[in-house]
């Protein structure tokens, strides 16, 4: 899709907000650790034009373009409004966001982004299965959190997904975003991918979708009557993120890439910037693996139902 009809789907979105309506907030999530991942975080640079805009431990990402802002995941429903003041104390304008893009379709990633949608008018895009989650507002059936009761996992309903396919960039004005399919944490789990420039050089921004073997009771990546064994391409995910060109890596948790002490590395020893490292991607990804296989040898030795 190019900028202009981009542009286009925004403006046709029902939802599009005007400047004089009151922002209508959604309830807000209650789970165990939602408190102490929706403590403030003031923004922060990430590197040229990306921002870190998210609550304390919910990544969110804000990209600036020369014709309006990428937004990279909404957080928990009560996370929006703090994403929003984040977006304003940098200066910029909740109502320029054109684009809001997820990693995949749980309530802590994706519980504020319905309210983000209204309040700015921008397109929301996901892979097939996270477009379907999200307009549903429940992970889908297949996913390993989905709920016994289908309750659990609920969060806002976001209308109007634009479908984007594996290796399909998403352009606003001069800057694309690249989506990589990265199915295993959820059907739909993406990781988002663009090039960012500062003076004179350009490196690879990778936001990796978490890539966690977390499943409720009765979920075998292995396969079962209910669905097939995902664990292969589980295992293609994994070499996937750790094959991208890598130079500055963010997880959808910031603590699970080691962002905030990357940070305070940086405060006291700023240059070479402590948050490039090229072998992030590598290490994330060899984590996952081994998080992988220990829950699938724990799926073959019976003690999964
Ligand atoms: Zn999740």
């Amino acid at each position: 899709m190019n900028l202009q009809s981009l542009l286009l789907a925004s403006a046709l979105l029902p939802s599009a907000a005007t400047p004089t309506q009151a922002p209508v907030a959604d309830p807000p999530k209650v789970c165990d650790s939602c408190d102490e991942w929706n403590q403030p975080q003031a923004p922060f640079k990430l590197h040229g034009r990306s921002y870190y805009v998210g609550p304390h431990g919910l990544s969110a990402v804000l990209i600036q373009t020369n014709a309006g802002l990428i937004l990279l995941d909404g957080g928990l429903p009560q996370s929006a409004p703090l994403i929003e003041g984040n977006i304003r104390s940098l200066g910029f304008k909740v109502e320029d966001i054109r684009l809001i893009v997820n990693s995949h379709a749980h309530y802590d990633h994706a519980g504020g982004i319905a309210r983000l949608q209204r309040d700015s008018g921008a397109t929301v895009a996901a892979s097939a299965s996270g477009a379907a989650a999200l307009q549903s507002g429940m992970p889908t059936p297949d996913d390993p959190q989905f709920g016994k009761d289908g309750k659990d996992g609920s969060f806002p309903k976001v209308s109007a997904v634009r479908v984007v396919k594996d290796k399909e960039e998403v352009r606003v004005g001069d800057t694309a975003i690249t989506a990589h399919l990265t199915p295993g944490h959820t059907p739909g789990s993406t990781t988002w991918t663009w090039k960012s420039c500062e003076g004179g050089s350009c490196v690879d921004l990778v936001y990796a979708d978490s890539l966690t073997a977390v499943a409720l009771d009765g979920f075998r990546f292995t396969g079962d009557k209910s669905h097939k064994d995902v664990s292969e391409t589980f295992k293609r995910s994994i070499a996937t993120v750790e094959a991208l060109p890598c130079d500055l890596m963010l997880s959808t948790h910031p603590s699970a890439s080691g962002l905030f002490e990357r940070l305070k590395r940086r405060e006291t020893a700023p240059a070479p910037d402590p948050l490039i490292d090229k072998q992030a991607c590598a290490a994330y990804a060899a984590n996952a693996r081994k998080n992988l296989e220990s829950r699938l040898q724990t799926e073959r030795s019976g003690a999964t139902k």
